[in-house]
């Protein structure tokens, strides 16, 4: 797996963003008239670690390949040496956690909430100014809505100073209101999806799947907000066991009623944190089942409304309906099993979670010849 933390040494009370520049050898006067005030240049490399330097003053990086760092901004914690890598330049799957605090205890969280919070938002925006051209940014939590004074400003300042950069934020939904008017006003809305979970038309198997109840009140409250607002929403449903008869209806509702957002995201189960706790009552198997799913895209494409498939293995998906499922796992996430081995479809394919059990799961995989 892509490690998203790795050690450091840096000489400093507080932590603090720098930008890795790999260079290759060349002159340092070069190497200066490049930097700006977060880059750091590749001095030396050695048995003890990789040697930087720039103007917040000098730092080494262990364990890692400089060529692999080139153009990643990090959050370095100088007090416990390590470093986390919050922009890898050569991904496309950057997310900042702004925050492990939510208000909802879904029964298949993948990042069970936290108390705790620690504001990093300042970094964060550092850190999002460094981002590579024409970079999307993800933001997740816990709920980051939780924090929405400092969220809305974070996407403002950047979305001002960066024309090239755009944000998908992961939301609940749960906390936008009418005072929130002029401050999301000021947020270039083209530039900003939300992904917005809704699990059923079902009020009851809504709430239930995310432990809160009036959630899905809440919810369709906030969508309507949202659709004045013009923001782009990306409805997002993960397909489980107690949702999963009831999509066809869920499908109808949102070509009814939600006809604004801008895509349907059908989404299968990830086998850590809550999901792994619950994973044998929720996980269904759409390698077995695909009829209720393929009804349900088939229903909201037909009204013009984009549906896709995150997070299927190919295999697993009727030959039809391949073209709608992306590799959307992050590539820090992603494995292949014995099984995708010679498969045809592998260099398209997204695969499985990391942590994927090898003994529960698809009924119907295996390699594409
Ligand atoms: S065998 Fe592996 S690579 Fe091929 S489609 Fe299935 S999951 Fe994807």
């Amino acid at each position: 797996m892509i490690p998203l933390r790795i050690k450091v040494e840096a000489n400093a009370d507080q932590p603090f963003v720098v930008r890795l520049r790999s260079f290759e050898a060349d002159g340092r006067e070069q190497k200066t008239e490049q930097l700006n005030p977060f880059d750091v240049a590749l001095e030396r490399v050695g048995p003890e670690g990789a040697d930087y330097v720039g103007e917040g003053g000098p730092i080494r990086i262990l364990g890692i390949d400089p060529a692999k760092v080139d153009g990643d901004v990090l959050l370095v914690n100088p007090w416990r040496g390590t470093a986390d890598r919050l922009i890898r330049s050569s991904s496309l799957h950057n997310t900042f956690l702004v925050t492990e605090r939510c208000d909802q205890v879904c029964l298949m969280c993948s990042q069970p909430p936290k108390k705790h919070h620690v504001d990093l938002f300042t970094y964060f925006e550092t850190a999002a100014l460094l981002a590579p051209e024409g970079a999307t940014i993800g933001i997740s939590g816990g709920e980051p809505t939780l924090f929405k004074a400092q969220l809305f400003e974070l996407l403002r300042r950047v979305l001002d100073a960066r024309a090239d950069l755009s944000f998908h934020v992961l939301t609940n939904g749960q906390h936008f209101e009418e005072g929130d008017w002029h401050a999301m006003n000021l947020i270039d809305r083209g530039r900003v999806v939300w992904g917005i979970p809704l699990y059923s038309r079902d009020p009851a198997v809504h709430d239930q799947i995310v432990g809160k109840e009036g959630a899905h009140t809440q919810l369709l409250k906030n969508l309507a907000l949202l659709c004045c607002l013009g923001a782009q929403v990306e409805l997002r449903t993960v397909l489980m066991h107690p949702n999963a008869d009831g999509l066809p209806s869920l499908a109808r509702f949102i070509t009814s009623r939600l006809p604004f957002i801008r895509t349907w995201a059908l989404m299968q189960m990830e086998n850590i944190g809550f999901g792994r706790m619950n994973w044998k009552d929720l996980f269904y198997d759409s390698s077995e089942g695909f009829d209720v799913v393929g009804r349900s895209l088939d229903l909201v494409r037909s009204r013009g409304i984009d549906a896709w498939l995150y997070n299927f293995p190919l295999c697993t998906v009727p030959e039809g309906y391949r073209h709608l499922a992306p590799a959307t796992i992050s590539d820090w996430k992603r494995a292949y099993r014995d099984e995708c081995d010679g498969c045809s479809l592998k260099a398209v394919c997204g695969g499985f979670f990391d942590w994927h059990p090898a003994n529960h799961g698809y009924s119907n995989l295996g390699a594409i010849q």
